[in-house]
């Protein structure tokens, strides 16, 4: 589903040269769910964003679902990043003056969808998240994990094949955490692909599988 060719990224800043990922080499199978560790550094934000197709390599080859990615030109990515991936941020991103169905309603705005569509594929995420019964309320009146949970009801409302998550449980304490790999765990049985960068043992114990960056480089 997700496959990565010698793929190496360079940062360039006007005297400096950062290395950020070194000859990565990664094949995600649909169906997996697999976590990503290292230190500070090491390249892990880098690597998803280079996945969830937000930033382009210095070399390599991306392969989405068999479909190479041959150009980084706006007007042909973002429907394939809109329609493959779904984003789950440490931090929420959330709306703060939207409700919680609006927020969730926001990816599909980029389809040609009806508002009747939109309300109804909402009120499905939320359901699956189990905030059914917050549709109305706004960030500010919920709780970290809520919060947490209408974001990932925004990142699958589409139905997107591969789910990319950014430390989701960062912000959380440890109950909180668990209930949002909960979530995760159960939207990856229903068949999602979940790549998500972790600081935090007991959650990757959770995936099936562990890559580990260090300086940029995958070790074993
Ligand atoms: P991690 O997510 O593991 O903390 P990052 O992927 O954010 O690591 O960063 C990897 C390396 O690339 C670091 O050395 C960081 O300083 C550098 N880096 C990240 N983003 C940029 C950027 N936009 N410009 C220059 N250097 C960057
Ligand atoms: P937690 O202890 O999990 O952080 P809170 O004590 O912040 O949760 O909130 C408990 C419940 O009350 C939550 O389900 C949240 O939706 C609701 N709630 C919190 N603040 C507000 C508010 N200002 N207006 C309406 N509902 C709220």
């Amino acid at each position: 589903m997700i496959k990565l060719q010698n793929v190496e990224k360079i940062y360039r800043t006007s005297s400096i040269e950062t290395l950020a990922l070194n000859n990565i080499n990664l094949n995600v199978k649909k169906g997996e769910f697999v976590s990503i560790m290292g230190p500070s550094g090491c390249g892990k934000s880098t690597l998803l964003n280079i996945i969830g197709l937000l930033d382009a390599p210095s070399k390599g080859i991306i392969e989405l679902d068999g479909q190479k990615v041959e150009t980084y030109h706006d007007k042909a990515i973002a429907p394939l990043r809109n329609k493959m991936l779904g984003f789950i941020f440490q931090s929420f991103h959330l709306i703060n003056d939207l409700s919680v169905i609006d927020n969730v309603e926001i990816p599909l705005l980029y389809r040609s969808t009806t508002a009747r569509q939109r309300r109804e594929l909402a009120e499905e995420a939320l359901e699956k998240v189990g905030l059914s019964n917050r549709m109305k309320h706004f960030p500010k009146q919920l709780s970290g994990g809520q919060k947490q949970r209408v974001a990932i009801a925004r990142a699958i409302v589409g139905k997107p094949e591969i789910i990319l998550a950014d430390e989701p449980t960062g912000n959380l304490d440890s109950a909180m955490g668990n209930e949002i790999i909960n979530i995760l765990q159960s939207l990856n049985e229903n068949g999602a692909t979940i790549v998500m960068v972790t600081h935090d043992d007991a959650m990757a114990k959770r995936t099936h599988r562990l890559i580990r960056l260090f300086d940029g480089t995958q070790v074993l």
